[in-house]
């Protein structure tokens, strides 16, 4: 059972070929097997999934239907989930039941999904390995010496290895993309604005963007629309109507333009991983897309701006961990100063204190014009870049990350090195598009991601070209070895 799809998972269970207890129970009993090879989540909710699963038996012996009505899923550990440890990976959190339930988890509620669980992830988000947690490091499934990718490293270790379909993520340089690419799944940020952010713990409020991470393009449509929509909570939140994602797979793909950028093929990228996407190109060409060389000239200012901007609103975000109201308080306290110094001193993780110290630099009076505008002023440039390219095609294909997944440790004395691996997915946080990343092959054993970047709100646009993909090839297909 655990091989089945979202979309397998919602026939079956339309058929009574088995109920949402039976799988809910097989899958819960598989997590509690081989999670402890990978520890993918950070919270199991064993009686929670038990009683929603029961409860949407209920609903389905009533008539009702639903792609996501009994279907198992788990939430990236950000996603306030009430009465239920919401950690966010951090020591700072490990004692914070939320009050509330996220609008994506009351949503995703409401629609009929079952919680297993909540899922692994780098510390405050702030990461693409997922070593940064502070319940240890997550396993690539494919290879148990590397890392998932991240932050959202322990919903995509989960999906990869067939513990439950699918999972909620989160983006905000490349945490679902970059993590879907390593283990060799399907994940999807949508345009910023599209799913609500109210009851996601902030990382940097610009940038962040929930979305789904599964096996296939077909399966984060069904998530996806459980997702999005206008949220009043959410002052970000855009009031648009939500398509029927289902119902763009579909499309033809002939005559599709697909713009690849030159600027993507420099230094740095695995020449492998290149030879990879070229392949991906030429089997989109088959079915009837033209392809077409464009130019992203800022690309090479992302990073700095990125890791400017991000670490900016981190800096402020995370000035409400005071052990004041809520999260971790060091024992004793002399006075106020001591308390908070203390508090966050302890509860913070190294690359969070890191983040927090850049970022309350480039704020502070002096370094303000210097680099916070500065950044700004780039990130508009970037934006430029991408509604100028989109004048000419309908979608930007590239590479997700320019090298395959790292080994546990190769990159922790040196967290610019990790920085560089963002390269090819803060660009789309930064203008706010949606982007997708999918399987495109091996490399030494370790998956290969593709990403596909399209306009504001054409998320349609892009499970439409990776579903079609999909149909004609079959890497997303893969299981890693002992899963
Ligand atoms: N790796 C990037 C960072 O560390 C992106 C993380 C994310 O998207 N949450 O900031």
């Amino acid at each position: 059972m655990h091989q089945l799809t979202l979309a397998e998972i919602a026939r079956g269970l339309a058929d009574k070929k088995f109920s949402s207890e039976e799988l809910t129970k097989a899958l819960l009993a598989r997590i509690a097997q081989l999670d402890p090879q990978l520890n993918s989540f950070i919270s199991l909710t064993e009686e929670l999934a038990l009683s929603q699963a029961k409860a949407a038996d209920a609903r389905r012996a009533n008539g009702e239907n639903g792609a996501l009505l009994g279907a198992p899923i788990a939430h990236k550990d950000l996603f306030c989930t009430q009465g239920i440890r919401t950690s966010c990976g951090s020591k700072m959190l490990d004692n914070f039941k939320a009050p509330y339930d996220a609008t994506v988890v009351a949503k995703l509620a409401a629609a009929g999904a079952v919680t297993l669980g909540k899922t692994n992830m780098d510390e405050f988000a702030m990461g693409s390995a997922n070593e940064s947690s502070y319940y240890g490091a997550v396993k690539n499934p494919w290879n148990l010496e590397h890392v998932p990718g991240g932050s959202s490293g322990g919903s995509a270790a989960a999906v990869a290895a067939r513990l439950l379909p699918a999972a909620t993520g989160t983006d905000t340089g490349g945490s679902i993309r970059q993590p879907a690419a390593l283990t060799n799944l399907t994940g999807l940020k949508p345009t910023y604005g599209r799913v609500s952010r109210w009851g996601m713990i902030a990382y940097a409020s610009s940038l962040d963007q929930g979305g789904p991470l599964a096996r296939t393009a077909e399966d984060c449509a069904i998530l996806l629309q459980g997702m999005a929509g206008f949220d009043p909570n959410d002052s970000t939140s855009i009031d648009e109507p939500v398509p029927d994602y289902s119902a763009s797979l579909n499309g033809s793909l002939q005559g599709l333009r697909i713009g690849v950028p030159k600027e993507y093929f420099s230094a740095g990228l695995d020449p492998r991983i290149a030879e990879l996407i070229h392949n991906s190109v030429k089997e989109l060409e088959k079915l009837g897309a033209v392809v077409k060389e464009i130019s992203l000239p800022n690309m090479q200012h992302a990073i700095p701006a990125y890791y400017v901007i991000a670490p900016a609103e981190a800096s402020s975000n995370l000035s409400r961990f005071d052990g004041v109201r809520f999260g971790h308080r060091c024992e004793s306290p002399v006075n106020l100063e001591d308390l908070y110094k203390r508090s966050r001193g302890e509860g913070f993780g190294a690359e969070v204190q890191r983040r927090i110290m850049v970022g309350a630099y480039a704020l502070s009076a002096g370094y303000y014009d210097a680099y916070y505008l500065k950044a700004q002023k780039i990130r508009r440039l970037i934006k430029n870049d991408f509604m100028a390219a989109f004048n000419e095609v309908d979608i930007i294909l590239g590479p997700t990350t320019p090298n395959p997944a790292w080994k546990l440790g190769a990159k922790n004395s040196d967290p610019v090195a990790a920085y560089l691996e963002d390269v090819y997915t803060i660009t789309a946080n930064l203008a706010g598009l949606p982007g997708l990343s999918m399987p495109a092959g091996f490399v030494d054993g370790l998956p290969v991601g593709v990403q596909l970047l399209a306009p504001y709100f054409q998320e349609g646009r892009l499970l439409n070209v990776a579903h079609q993909y999909q149909l004609n090839t079959d890497w997303h297909t893969r299981t890693p070895t002992g899963f």
